[in-house]
This record gives structure tokens, sequence and C-alpha cells, in this order.
């Protein structure tokens, strides 16, 4: 009797399942944004290369850009390392991050951190999420990242730190892999340019490739440079507001000059 019911139940869940299976399959593809520059897609080729190159990633993380013809949608390599992005391997994905063409191509699990802060963020149209791994520290100790040097004044007016616990009410396995997630952390972000992931990594936005580039390379070294600056001992002065404002104003104009360095350094291997 009992191994009846037991029976039941479980032919009752695989029906349920396959329903579900079946209605997820059904569902269309979202529409593409239309053609893209092949320019972008070679830059979003070369963000990939530099942060290996440059250590922000490893076999892990990813850089996304909005589509210039369609707010509604971003382009993001299907799941591979970054360092070994081609052209071939961009996806096109909607805010939901459902994917416009896989191919059979497999996507990041974390792609909602993208297509929720694109949703969220309208002045965005790069994003970055990676493990780097100097800014660790910052988003499990009680000493906030500040920018100590003015190549990091974007740093500036605080870096805020996701605590996935908190946002979950329940632990996880410390992934962004459902778009209440994504949501969330798009929250924490608020108008920022960086957000730290309490035992994760980062997330970095921008108005560019080059500029959302830049901001990771620079968060990470302002890590590795405030932990060394305080384990010297006593006092560390970090930029003042005011400081960061101007730095900000005139480093930010200066991006495209370590861009073309990182790109080709990056492209010639
Ligand atoms: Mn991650």
């Amino acid at each position: 009797m009992q191994a009846t019911a037991l029976g039941r139940r479980a032919f009752l869940g695989g029906a349920i399942t396959a329903l579900v299976v079946t209605r997820a399959l059904a569902q269309p593809a979202p529409p593409s944004g239309g053609p893209m520059d092949r320019n972008l897609i070679d830059d979003l080729v070369a963000a990939n290369r530099i942060l290996a190159d440059q250590g922000v990633v490893d076999g892990y993380g990813h850089v996304s850009v909005r589509h210039p013809g369609d707010p509604q949608r971003y382009l993001m390599s299907r799941s591979i390392a970054p360092e070994l992005v081609t052209a071939a391997d961009v996806m096109e994905y909607d805010l939901d991050s459902s994917a416009v063409d896989a191919r059979g191509r497999t996507s990041y699990l974390e792609r909602f951190i993208h297509g929720e802060i694109y949703r969220a963020r309208p002045d965005v149209r790069a994003v970055v999420h990676n493990h780097s791994p100097s800014v660790i520290p910052f988003g499990v100790s009680q000493v906030p990242l500040r920018p100590l040097y003015h190549m990091s004044a974007f740093l500036g007016g605080g870096v805020p730190v996701f605590d996935i616990k908190a946002a979950a009410g329940q632990p996880t396995d410390m992934l962004v892999r459902t778009p209440a997630l994504g949501r969330a952390l798009a929250q924490t972000l608020a108008d920022r340019p960086v957000a730290l992931m309490r035992g994760h990594g980062a997330v970095v936005v921008g108005d560019s490739l080059p500029r959302v580039v830049f901001r990771s390379v620079y968060t990470e070294m302002n890590a590795r440079l405030q932990a060394q600056a305080m384990a010297l001992g006593g006092t560390v002065t970090y930029l003042d507001d005011e400081e960061a404002r101007r730095a900000d104003a005139s480093v930010g104009g200066t991006v495209p000059r370590p861009w073309e360095l990182w790109k080709k350094k990056a492209l010639a291997k």
C-alpha cells in the first residue's frame, strides 16, 4: 500500500517535471536586438583576454556589453574561461538572461548578475563579474575598500558589500544563480561603480568596455595596495571625497591609453 502511494507520488513527480521541462522548452527564444558591430564583438573578446592577462579573472569570471541597438539585450561569451573566448563564443541575451540563439552553447550560471544590473541601471553599458583575489579580504572583514591613489578614484563614495546569505534569507552555494539574487545584487550596487560580494568576488560596471576593464584592473590593484599600506602600520591616508571626485574626472578621461596597451599585450598571446 505504502509502496503504491510512493510509486504514484514518484510517477506524479516525474510527470510534473516532464511538464515543466516541456513548458521551458516550449518557451520561444527572445528575438535578437539586431545585427552587431563587429568592432564591438572584437572589443568584448579583447576585454575577456585583458581581464585574464591582468589577473582579474582566471578560469572563472565574465564580462558583458549592452547591445548598442537594443538596450533590452546584452552580449556575453558562452560558459568558457575568459582567456579562451573568441568571437564565435559570443551570445546574445535578453534582460531575463535568456539566450536569443543558444545553438547548444551553455550559459554562465551567474548570467543574472548582468541582466539584472542592465535592467536596474540604464547608464551601464558594460559589466564585469570577477573573483579578483585582492578584493576578497575586503568583502569578509570590517575594513572598507577605499581609494588610496588617483587611479582608483572612482571608488570614492564607498564600495558596498553584497551578502548573499542576507539576500537569500538562508545559506546558499554562494552563486548568483537566480534572477531574484541578481536583483538583490543590483540593489546593493545601487548607483555605484563597484560592489564586493562576500566570500566570492566583485561586480564592476561602466559606460563602456574599456572603462569597466579599467575599473576592474584598478579595483584589484587598490585592494592589494591598501592591504600593503595597512600592513605597514600607522594611519593610512586615503583620497578625500573632493580629491576622489577631481581625480576621477581627470584620470577617467585617459582610459583609452591603458586599454590600447593591455589589448595589444593580451591579443599578442
Ligand atoms: Mn562568481
